[in-house]
């Protein structure tokens, strides 16, 4: 058995530390690495992988959308999605899974956010897709997709049936009105991310939000953005990154070993491993 992580760029990536950690708890003597495969060679890497042993990996970006048409098999929240984050060889088959959106959600579980009424999702890119598409399959009554491209909004937002998500703006007027009924605002954009030049203009649609609401920041780097400082500072609940990251790398060896883990203890074995 041999895992990796590809993609380009991907020598930052933590799996290898996170998955590192997880199977060394678990004392399998198995290898995980990261590998630069740039976009338009994931033909190529497919039947090098098949060759020498590879008998799963995780996909970053640019890869994630392209890996579809080549599978022999895309199931669950992967094809709901139309994206792919983990693969295994399954019977000389490559399959793809998603583990994203569940990764999400034990982060929200964990931290005591389970939630069924109004969320507000900011951003409309692959992270916004597994998150909004995640919460409507899990019971949220309704998850307003707002971003700053309102095309892409809508386009995510044709991908639910059910018609629960509801693409919007993202001005400040439209966010600050859409909070008030919130229990959940997700950040999915790159707003506050450490490397990107820009940051919110505006957080009063922090002061909308009922007391009780969560915040919850997908950005892991920096662990503490300013969106989260500020939303902490006003009293209200928040979640950074780390624990989504945490929780798709959980369910991605679940699916690696086809066995169920303890997802506690994996889950703190990994964010020991990070420092967190
Ligand atoms: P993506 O597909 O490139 O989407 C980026 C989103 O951010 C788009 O909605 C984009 O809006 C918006 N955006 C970017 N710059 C903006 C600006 N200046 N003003 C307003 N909106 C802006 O990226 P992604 O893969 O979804 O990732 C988004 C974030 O989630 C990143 O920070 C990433 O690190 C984080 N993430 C975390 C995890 C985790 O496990 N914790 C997993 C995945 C992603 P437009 O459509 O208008 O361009």
């Amino acid at each position: 058995m041999k895992l990796q992580v590809i993609g380009d760029p991907v020598l930052h990536s933590k799996s290898p530390v996170i998955h590192g950690a997880m199977l060394e708890a678990l004392g399998l003597d198995v290898p995980y690495a990261a590998r630069v495969v740039r976009s338009g060679e994931l033909p190529q890497y497919l039947a090098w992988a098949r060759e020498n042993g590879v008998t799963g990996f995780n996909a970053t970006m640019p890869h994630k959308e392209a890996l579809i048409e080549l599978l022999d098999g895309v199931v669950g929240d992967a094809a709901l999605f139309g994206a792919v984050n983990t693969v295994c060889l399954r019977e000389g088959r490559w399959i793809g899974y998603n583990t994203d959106g569940g990764g999400a959600l034990a982060a929200l579980e964990g931290a005591g956010l389970w939630p069924a009424g109004t969320v507000v999702v900011l951003g409309a890119g692959g992270a916004a897709k597994a998150v909004a598409l995640e919460l409507a399959q899990a019971g949220a009554e309704r998850v307003w997709v707002c971003n700053r491209t309102l095309s892409r909004a809508e386009e995510l937002c044709r991908r639910d049936p059910r018609g629960v998500l509801v693409p919007q703006g993202a001005s400040p007027d439209t966010l600050s009105r859409l909070c008030r009924d919130a229990e959940l605002l997700v950040n999915c954009t790159d707003l506050g991310m450490a490397g990107c030049p820009h940051q919110f203009e505006d957080f009063s649609f922090l002061d909308a939000l009922p007391p009780e609401a969560g915040v919850f920041d997908l950005i892991y780097h920096p662990a503490e953005t300013q969106l989260l400082a500020r939303a902490r500072r006003r009293g209200l609940r928040g979640i950074g990154g780390l624990p989504m990251l945490v929780g798709q790398a959980v369910l991605a060896l679940e699916l690696f070993l086809d066995r169920p883990l303890d997802r506690g203890r994996m889950a703190a074995v990994a964010s020991a491993a990070l420092g967190t």
